[in-house]
């Protein structure tokens, strides 16, 4: 099979029926053998009754729902383990991606050899306060704490080898980083295609202001696991012996004050509290990287796709 559509959704039923139709007629002029897989993350509304009846006019459509609303992240990770195409791509259920991009972006996975591109909304029509310039920020942070030079990490429009989403695990928040998780998964071609994008047709958005809470926190989540994850001790362990070793130090300085040269209200001096504190520090710091190492340990994936090719 060529391509997997990989459309995480929640409540979007008027939308569905002419994405279908589009994806369809795009496929269709460019030959390819394609599956839709249509995840309903716990729509309370119509959509996955919409799905079944596409499902029931066309064959290349699959659906799959959820219980409850676990997240687009959750959908996107089953919609990836699901998918059996040579390339996969995503795309929001909105219509705010265009299925014009598919043969472009398909064209750079099988012809140009990337391991994934990402779409850029050069010019993004959302509202400018509440997504554009908090975009931006986010944008620019992700690119100077990854190294990864792409302008729109969130990009619901993207496209991968098949072996990359069945190496990466998206979890909570994680699909703004899937370009940092591919990355950390050892896929180093990351490329970007300027795309086009719609306004919101049907429905509304469902990220409010939450996600400027929790986009930092995950930005920062991804940055240390994707460093630290798999040795989490030379992070802990490193401050924890420099913090140690400052607080010890100060502490023998001021005990030989008092037992050597008999100074008086060691007790009184800021420094003797200091050397206290970092030497608790130091030790938590320790036994963190331990526990650490010990939860590390017993992580599924902790040897998970190291094989990249076998003969
Ligand atoms: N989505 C989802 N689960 C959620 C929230 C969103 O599957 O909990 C889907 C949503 O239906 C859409 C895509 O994720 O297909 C992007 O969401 P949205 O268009 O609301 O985000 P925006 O474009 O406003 O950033
Ligand atoms: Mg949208």
């Amino acid at each position: 099979m060529d391509l997997s559509i990989v459309i995480p959704l929640f409540n979007e039923e008027e939308s569905l029926p002419e994405l279908e139709a589009w994806i369809r007629k795009v496929a269709q002029g460019e030959g390819y053998t394609y599956e839709i897989i249509m995840v309903d993350d716990g729509s309370k509304d119509g959509s996955w009754a919409m799905i079944e009846r596409l499902a029931s006019q066309n064959p290349n459509v699959r659906g799959m729902k959820f219980r409850r609303n676990y997240g687009k992240s959750a959908a996107l990770n089953v919609g990836f383990h699901a998918a059996r195409g040579r390339v996969v791509i995503t795309m929001d259920a909105d219509l705010q991606d265009s299925p014009d991009e598919i043969p472009g972006l398909y064209h750079m996975i099988t012809v140009d050899g990337f391991d994934m591109v990402s779409g850029w909304k050069k010019k993004r029509l959302d509202p400018v306060l509440s997504k554009n310039l908090p975009s931006k920020f986010y944008n620019w942070t992700a690119r100077r704490m990854t190294g990864i030079k792409l302008h729109d990490f969130n990009c619901g429009l993207k496209a991968y080898k098949n072996s990359v989403v069945k190496s990466i695990e998206v979890y909570g928040e994680m699909h703004r980083y899937i370009p940092v998780l591919a990355k950390w998964a050892g896929f180093k071609k990351i490329g970007e295609k300027v795309v086009q994008h719609q306004e919101r047709k049907y429905g509304v958005t469902k990220f409010g202001m939450e996600r400027f809470i929790r986009g930092p926190l995950d930005l920062m989540s991804v940055i240390f696991i994707s460093k630290f994850s798999k040795r989490p001790m030379h992070f802990f362990g490193a401050w924890g012996i420099a913090f140690f070793l400052l607080g010890f130090i100060i502490l023998a300085y001021l005990s030989i004050a008092k037992l050597a040269y008999q100074e008086y209200g060691i007790a009184d001096r800021p420094l003797f509290y200091f050397g206290i504190l970092t030497l608790i520090m130091g030790t938590q710091l320790f036994v963190t990287g331990f526990l650490a190492e010990l939860v590390s340990r017993n992580a599924h994936d902790r040897n998970a796709y190291l094989v990249e090719k076998e003969v």
